[in-house]
C-alpha cells in the first residue's frame, strides 16, 4: 500500500524548486533584535508593530488571570467556555472600535471564516446561497479566500483598489439577491491602503455588504491604532469590520465589530464560534491589557510611524523601490524570485531579517523583500538595517 508515500514526492518537488521551507526559529523574547537560528539579527519581519508582544502590563494581565481563573476555558464559547474576562473583551473592543457589539474568535482566521460565511448562508432559505456573490480585491489575504470558498456563493474579482473596477463587477452583478464586498484595509505584502470611503459610496448605491479584513490596520492606523474604518471615519456606515488581535495587538484572537445584529447572529450561524473552544482566560486579559495600552501610551503610535517614515526615506534614497506603501509595511521590490530570496539571505547572513516574497503570494515579477519596522526598533538599529540594505544591495547589483 502506497499510502502516504506520496508526500516524499511532494516534499523532494519542493526541494527541486527551491521552495523547500525550514521555519527559523527564535531564541528568547520577540525584540526588535532577536537570535533567529542562532544568528543575532535586526528584526524587520514581525506584526509586532507597537512592540506589546513583550510589554510588561500585558504580561502581567496574563499572569494574574492565569492564577485567578487557571490556564483553559474548558469549552467552546456557546456551551459553557465564556468566562466573565472574554465578554468584558467583548465589550471592551465594541468600545474602543465605537461599534454597537463585537465578538471573538480564537484567531483572526477564525473570524473571517465564521463571518464570510454566516452572512452569505440563509438558513430559511437555502436555495438563495447560490445567487449571491461575494467581490474581492484580487490581493485580498489568504483567509479572506478561505472564507469565501465556504460558501455557495458567486465569486467576482476586482483589480486591486480599482474603484472603476468594482463599480464594472457590481454593476454586473447587481440583480443578486445579497452581495458583499471584501477588502484588506491595509495590504499585507504592499502596505497600501483601501480606499474604503470610496468603496462606502459604491456599495451604498448597489445595496451591497462592506467588510474589511483590518490585521494590518489595527493598532496602526486611526486615532491610537483603532483602525481603517476609523481613519475614514466611517463609524456606524461600514458593516463588518474584522480585526486580528495578534498583531500589533500583540497577543492572540480575532473579532468581528460591527452591529448587535450582526454578532448575535454570528453566535448563531458562526462556525468556527460555535465548534472551537473559546481562548485561555490569560490571553483575554492580556487582549484587554493591550487596548488600555493603545490610549494610554499613545507615544508608541507616533514612535512607529516616526520609525517607519525614517527607514521608508532612507530606502528611496539609497535607491529601492518601495512600490506603494503608506503604513510601516514596507516592500523592498526585487522582481526577480531568486534575487529576491538571495537578497534576503544575504542580508540574514549580515544580521538583518527581511523575508523574501514570492508567487504565489505576490505577483509574478513582483518578488520582494518584505519589511515592518516597529515603535521599539531604535534609530541605531534602523541605520545598522539600512547599511546593510545599501551594501548587499550593491553587491548584488540590484541599486
Ligand atoms: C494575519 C492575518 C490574518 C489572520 O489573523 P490571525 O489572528 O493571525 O489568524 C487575517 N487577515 C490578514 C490580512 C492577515 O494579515
Amino acid at each position: 500500500m502506497p499510502g502516504l508515500d506520496f508526500l516524499q514526492d511532494e516534499l523532494d518537488d519542493y526541494r527541486k524548486r527551491g521552495i523547500y521551507n525550514k521555519v527559523k526559529v527564535v531564541s528568547g523574547e520577540q525584540l526588535p533584535t532577536c537570535i533567529v537560528d542562532g544568528r543575532k539579527v535586526v528584526n524587520l519581519s514581525s506584526n509586532n508593530y507597537l512592540g506589546l508582544a513583550t510589554h510588561p502590563k500585558l504580561k502581567k494581565a496574563m499572569i494574574e488571570a492565569t492564577e485567578k481563573w487557571g490556564v483553559g476555558a474548558g469549552a467552546v464559547r456557546p456551551i459553557i467556555g465564556t468566562m466573565e474576562i472574554h465578554v468584558e473583551l467583548d465589550k471592551k473592543l465594541a468600545a474602543f472600535k465605537k461599534v454597537e457589539s463585537a465578538l471573538v474568535f480564537v484567531a483572526g482566521i477564525a473570524a473571517n471564516r465564521g463571518v464570510i460565511q454566516a452572512v452569505l448562508s440563509n438558513q430559511r432559505n437555502k436555495d438563495e446561497e447560490g445567487q449571491y456573490v461575494v467581490i474581492s480585491d484580487e490581493l485580498n489575504h489568504a483567509s479572506i479566500i478561505d472564507g469565501v470558498r465556504l460558501t455557495k456563493a458567486k465569486r467576482a474579482i476586482y483589480k486591486h483598489c480599482d474603484m472603476t473596477d468594482l463599480a464594472r463587477v457590481l454593476e454586473e452583478v447587481k440583480s443578486a439577491p445579497r452581495i458583499m464586498i471584501i477588502t484588506d484595509g491595509v495590504f499585507s505584502m504592499d502596505g497600501d491602503i483601501a480606499p474604503l470611503d470610496k468603496i462606502y459610496e459604491l456599495a451604498k448605491k448597489y445595496g451591497a455588504i462592506t467588510m474589511v479584513d483590518d490585521a494590518h490596520g489595527e493598532g496602526v492606523l486611526g486615532k491610537n491604532g483603532r483602525g481603517t474604518v476609523d481613519h475614514f471615519n466611517l463609524h456606524g456606515k461600514w458593516d463588518i469590520d474584522m480585526g486580528t488581535l495578534s498583531k500589533a495587538l500583540g497577543c492572540l484572537g480575532g473579532y468581528i465589530a460591527g452591529s448587535k445584529n450582526l454578532t448575535e447572529y454570528l453566535i448563531h450561524q458562526a462556525r468556527p464560534f460555535l465548534f472551537s473552544t473559546a481562548h485561555p482566560p490569560g490571553v483575554a486579559a492580556a487582549c484587554i491589557a493591550a487596548l488600555e495600552v493603545l490610549d494610554e501610551e499613545p507615544e508608541r503610535h507616533k514612535q512607529m510611524w516616526d520609525n517607519s517614515q525614517f527607514f521608508k526615506e532612507g530606502l528611496t534614497k539609497i535607491g529601492f523601490n518601495t512600490g506603494r506603501s503608506q503604513t510601516p509595511i514596507t516592500p523592498i521590490i526585487i522582481g526577480d524570485e531568486a534575487k529576491a530570496m538571495e537578497f534576503s539571505r544575504k542580508l540574514y547572513e549580515e544580521g538583518v531579517l527581511g523575508v523574501g516574497i514570492i508567487f504565489p503570494t505576490v505577483a509574478r515579477g513582483t518578488a520582494r523583500v518584505r519589511t515592518i519596522v516597529t515603535a521599539t526598533h531604535t534609530r541605531k538599529e534602523l541605520e545598522f538595517a539600512l547599511d546593510k540594505f545599501e551594501k548587499v544591495g550593491k553587491i548584488m547589483g540590484i541599486i
